[in-house]
């Protein structure tokens, strides 16, 4: 029995597990964020080389509808960061795991699949 003596606060899962996944979804994160970078920065550059002003050109028109995607999805990989980097937060104070509406706890198959769920599955549900 080498437990440290540490107390695990009211959780199902240790913080320590918690904050690994985390850690984990922020490492893939950060690498999605670097590769769709790297994607954007092709386009940008595919563009000048393209007459991106001249509408009648198809391949301009392409090139700037896959820029407007990789955009979208950076926004979206970015703010998705910020939401892992707050479950990390909440992880520190005790409130990871706690639904933020409702106050109930949210299940840890949500927590898998999300792990920067900040309600339940019956709060999220509801405010769609
Ligand atoms: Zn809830």
């Amino acid at each position: 029995m080498t437990d440290g003596g540490q107390e695990e606060i009211g959780g199902a899962a240790p913080a320590r597990a918690q904050r690994q996944r985390l850690v984990q979804a922020l490492a893939e994160n950060a690498d999605q964020v670097t590769d769709l970078e790297q994607q954007h920065a092709r386009f940008v550059e595919a563009s000048k080389d393209s007459n991106a002003d001249d509408e009648h050109d198809p391949e301009g028109a392409t090139i700037a509808f896959e820029r407007e995607q990789v955009t979208a999805l950076l926004d979206r990989a970015r703010s998705s960061r910020a939401a892992i980097e707050q479950a990390l937060a909440r992880v520190d104070d005790g409130r990871y795991g706690t639904c933020e509406r409702c106050g109930g706890p949210i299940a840890p198959a949500r927590l898998e699949a999300r792990p920067e769920a900040t309600t339940c599955i019956a709060c999220a549900a509801a405010r769609r």
